[in-house]
């Protein structure tokens, strides 16, 4: 969480690093701050609760100058969103300014410890004690900034992308990471701090992807240094393209990110098919069931982990698997799955899952595993992240860069690997037929058109959306592969929209949450028709019975339940395995409404940040 931006160079900083903060705002923003040397060699530091935009208007009056700087949108994690606890920190003497994504774990013993020295804490933030130890390296063991941020960090524990600046020497930007994302930028006579490309592609597509523990010094006029926390040896930096263009991260004439990435689903799933679908040959070809399909076949069990929306892409997989290739699926979110000390075999098959590739217990998830011995296979979007450095073999989503906060495209492409992985490999291992298998991968083929023809429905969504606006409490019903679409549309809405809703198998209903039921209570049913029909049929009679508001997400043509449901939205017919790239469309389209009927901020809702880097 948290995004942090820095530039160097021959520009005034200011204006790159507010368009730097506004870009990567989805990852944060209760407070936001700036901290430049100015051209009198004066440090000053701006920042303000609230979002960036709140620190512009803060900053109009102020000094502004100066070519190098750092910045931070801010997601707090120690202490409340406040004018102190917003970063740049200061340390004691004001000399030098620090911006940090992540958590330092042991701050309380190295604050006990400065404090004993007479440095005096500001904030009740975890990284102001990373500012006052690197003051106190340099000032107890005479050291120049980049020695003393890399013996403050052989101290620290925890996780952390940092920029640091210094009052005396404008000509230095250090940088260092471990476990929280960072990129640099490369340019013409200038570098950039990202903690994603977005602050940087308008400038140069030159970067470097800093490894786990790398400090690094960023000099005006020199090559930059590498330096590893592990040895002191010079690692030479290895500069490599962005494959990002502006238009990717820009709205694109939609008023939010969320609605321009839920109408890209048809294109994101083409980038995800693509070179892996033979649309003439009703083929697929994935490199990581080529290459390790033995490994697979031969697992004892697959094991997939995620948090939040790929979770629910990960159950999704359950079905796929078990359904397809008839290998034992366990899904468990990475939370509870890192801690609970889970039984791992050297034979088994873990898959992680995560947009952004940098999800903090999804991460300690792998390693775990790994250790263990059982094979990784990551599911990432974000190219060169940390779960596709951490596994063994992978499938990127390519959906694209992911902007809004609630999750849309990249779920829908993370179930489309799932599906591939699975389809590919029960080919391999002759689970399924000839027959079957031809006939899904043509429907895959088919998958964006159907989307869609769902798409053209959104005024008729738009139109029901505004109905259930009075709503506290939603629920969702669904059953077999579309029980996790359930738990995915109560998800949706619960992000953006806080009204509070849950996701239920349908049949569960009987055991609980029908007790909620009355006229006041919105129930949406996905309920396409397959071979479980009948049974969600009685579910949704169950509902009428006890006069629920029914929202029907039914097949074309449906008849029966027509006759129940107070609003219907059909999807094309497909395959049941796939059906779930389909029923979840009006579901994000329904929250979205929803939202925006209620006044929301749907592309920044609150307390949510996009990449989940801390635990
Ligand atoms: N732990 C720091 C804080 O609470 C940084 C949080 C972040 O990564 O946004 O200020």
């Amino acid at each position: 969480m948290c995004g942090i931006v820095g530039y160097l160079g021959t520009k005034e900083a200011f204006p790159i690093l507010i368009k730097g903060l506004h870009r990567l705002e989805y990852r944060g923003y209760d407070s936001a701050g700036v901290a430049l040397v100015d051209k009198d060699g004066n440090l000053n530091v701006y920042k303000t609760k609230g979002k960036v935009a709140n620190l512009e208007e803060y900053c109009k009056d102020k000094d502004i100058s100066g070519t190098v700087g750092i910045a931070h949108t801010r997601w707090a994690t120690h202490g409340e969103p406040s004018d102190k606890n917003a970063h740049p920190h200061y340390s004691q003497s004001k000399n030098i300014a620090l911006i940090h994504n992540g958590i330092i774990e042991n701050y309380l013993t190295l604050k006990t410890f400065l404090i004993s020295k007479g440095y005096e804490f500001k904030s009740e933030t975890d990284t102001e004690v990373l500012v006052q130890l690197i003051e106190y390296m340099m000032q107890e063991h005479k050291l120049g900034l980049y020695d003393a941020v890399y013996q403050a960090l052989s101290q620290v524990t925890g996780a952390y992308a940092i920029g640091v600046i210094e009052r005396n020497n404008p000509n230095v930007l250090i940088t260092a990471r471990i476990a929280s994302p960072l990129i640099v930028g490369v340019g013409e006579g200038e570098f950039l701090l990202g903690s994603d490309a977005s602050p940087i592609i308008e400038y140069t597509k030159n970067v470097i992807y800093p490894e786990d523990r790398q400090v690094i010094k960023i000099e005006r006029g020199k090559e930059i240094e590498i330096r590893s926390l592990d040895n002191e040896k010079l690692i030479k930096p290895e500069i490599k393209q962005i494959q990002l263009s502006l238009d990717d991260i820009e709205k694109g004439g939609f008023d939010h990110f969320m609605l321009k990435e839920i109408f890209e689903q048809p294109k994101s799933l083409n980038l995800c098919m693509n070179g892996r679908l033979q649309r003439e040959q009703k083929e697929i070809i994935l490199r990581g069931i080529q290459d390790y399909g033995e490994r697979f076949a031969k697992a004892r069990r697959i094991l997939i982990t995620a948090c939040g929306t790929s979770w629910h892409a990960g159950l999704i997989g359950k079905y796929l698997f078990e359904t397809l290739c008839r290998i034992p699926v366990e899904v468990e979110v990475a939370s509870e799955f890192r801690y609970r000390n889970p039984v791992i075999y050297s034979d088994d098959v873990l898959i992680a899952i995560s947009q952004s590739g940098e999800t903090a217990d999804t991460l300690a998830a792998m390693e775990l595993a790994k250790k263990q011995g059982a094979f990784i296979y990551g599911i990432c979007n974000v190219v060169g992240s940390s779960v596709a450095r951490l596994t063994d073999s992978g499938t990127y989503t390519h959906a694209g860069p992911e902007i809004g906060v609630a999750s849309t495209k990249a779920f829908t492409t993370q179930v489309c690997v799932l599906a591939m992985t699975a389809l590919a490999l029960a080919k391999r291992m002759k689970t399924i037929s000839e027959e079957d298998y031809h006939r899904i991968v043509g429907e895959l083929c088919n998958i964006e058109t159907k989307i869609n023809k769902i798409l053209d429905q959104t005024e008729k969504v738009k139109d029901i959306s505004k109905i259930f606006t009075y709503a506290r409490n939603f629920l969702y019903l669904g059953r077999g592969f579309n029980y996790p679409v359930a738990m995915e549309g109560a998800l949706k809405l619960k992000e953006i929209s806080y009204i509070h809703a849950e996701g239920y198998p349908a049949a569960e209903m009987k055991h609980g949450p029908i007790a909620l039921i009355d006229e006041e209570m919105p129930i949406v049913v996905v309920a396409p028709h397959y071979k479980m029909y009948n049974k969600i049929l009685s579910n949704v009679q169950e509902v009428k019975a006890r006069k629920g508001r029914i929202i029907a997400i039914v097949t074309e043509g449906d008849v029966e339940i027509r006759k129940q449901a107070d609003y219907v939205i059909e999807i094309p017919e497909t395959e049941e395995c796939l059906s779930p790239l389909l029923t979840v469309i009006p579901l994000q389209l329904l929250s979205y409404y929803i939202a925006i009927a209620k006044g929301r901020d749907v592309d920044q809702p609150r307390n949510l940040a996009k990449s989940v880097t801390v635990e």
